[in-house]
């Protein structure tokens, strides 16, 4: 099953792609009692929103070793975790906003995502993978993501949070594919086209359910929250006017467009005081 989230006039509601429609359901995919409405509307138009919009989004670096290579790192003894804020994430179709004047140098990280399905404390990996993509399951489902990084930052600072914490470097969706196997899924990223990462997720250190229990140790995951599962290797530069394409077999393709944050900001009101 692939859910989306979209825009009804001015409602996010969720539905069921099935073929060329959505089949609304309601409430939300993350209770039992989700039940399908018999409503729906093409697929074609919708404006899609982020699938989810977790409390927090939990990161994870160096999990393919070709990744951890090319930015001269070895590959961890266990997972290197760090945290993306909520108001990082936006949608398909949504502008990755370009900090220019704060950094020159921001990064494409096409990622799998992991959708967590329930209030999760402290489980084994066999747990954490338990049921896979059924309601009440650790894991509800995934959802690509592109982990966007100014990474003259990253170098910078001795932890993470300004180089992948600004508004938008977290685009979510197009959907949330309920009934893909994480194990072997190819992970892609193109930018205006051209292909930049191509791997698979055969390729990480450690797998979904490890990351999800070991995260799990720490903090306690909620229904809807977000574990990225790291990228392959081949990121590099993105500059307003790309478009950056994250495409993850059985997902679909989170399409977004990079702009100059400073070219979009409205102008600032004459200040409402006489000069003289
Ligand atoms: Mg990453």
């Amino acid at each position: 099953m692939r859910f989306v989230r979209f825009l009804d006039g001015n409602t996010p509601r969720y539905g069921v792609v099935d073929g060329t429609e959505v089949e609304v359901v309601s409430p939300h995919p993350f209770v039992g009692s989700m039940r399908r409405t018999g409503t729906r509307v093409p697929l074609a138009g919708l404006r899609l929103l982020a699938p989810v919009i977790p409390s927090k989004i939990i990161g994870v670096g160096r999990n393919y070793r070709d990744h951890a290579a090319e930015l001269d790192h070895g590959v961890p003894t266990e997972p290197l975790l760090f945290l993306k804020p909520s108001s990082a994430v936006v949608g398909p179709d949504d502008a990755i906003r370009y900090p220019t004047g704060m950094t020159n140098e921001v990064h494409h990280e096409a990622e799998l995502a992991v959708v967590i399905g329930a209030l999760t404390q402290a489980v084994s990996p066999e747990l954490a993978g338990a049921n896979m993509g059924q309601p009440g399951a650790v894991i509800r489902g995934f959802t690509a993501a592109n982990d966007v990084t100014a990474r003259d930052l990253q170098r910078a600072d001795d932890q993470w949070t300004r180089a992948k914490g600004f508004d938008s470097f977290l685009p979510l969706g197009p959907a949330i594919s309920t009934d893909v196997d994480p194990a072997a899924l190819s992970v892609r990223c193109r930018v205006n086209g051209e292909v930049r990462q191509d791997d698979t997720t055969a390729s990480m250190v450690f797998d979904v359910a490890t990351i999800v229990s070991y995260a799990s140790h720490v903090m306690t995951l909620l229904p809807g929250d977000v574990v990225l599962t790291g990228t392959p290797a081949g990121v590099g530069p993105v500059v307003p006017g790309d478009v950056v394409e994250v495409e993850i077999e059985g997902i679909g393709i989170l399409r977004n467009p990079v702009v100059d944050r400073e070219l979009e900001r409205t102008p600032r009101p004459a200040p409402n005081v006489s000069p003289n």
